[in-house]
């Protein structure tokens, strides 16, 4: 047990290090952490808690690194919502959809949200 809790201790700590990563570095870590700690304690169990964490680790960090790079791809879609008044002026239509018309803050001119 001491040697599973000392595991856990050094994967929270990577977890910190890799917080200021893009999520799918994070999701690979934060996975990586999970599954180890996982495969170590189902490892334990079945007297292989070496094997276990090496394969939950390994497991986790495809699987997070998949979760993370999914996440990515939601903020950029997300971040994509600016769209230009006809004088160029960029402006925010998240929560508009496509048809909607939508004020210019700048020159008050509307258009319609593609
Ligand atoms: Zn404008």
């Amino acid at each position: 047990m001491k040697k599973l809790f000392c595991l856990l201790s050094m994967m929270t700590a990577i977890w910190i290090v890799a917080s200021g990563c893009t999520q799918t570095e994070q999701g690979v870590v934060g996975g990586a952490a999970a599954g180890g700690a996982i495969g170590g304690i189902i490892g334990h169990q079945s007297g292989e808690t070496g094997a276990g964490a090496a394969i939950g680790a390994a497991g986790g960090a495809v699987l997070g690194g998949l979760i993370g790079h999914s996440q990515e791809h939601k903020a950029d879609a997300h971040s994509s919502h600016i769209q230009p008044c006809p004088n160029g002026h960029e402006v925010d239509v998240t929560g508009y959809g496509p048809g909607a018309l939508v004020r210019c803050p700048i020159d008050n001119s509307t258009f319609t949200v593609q």
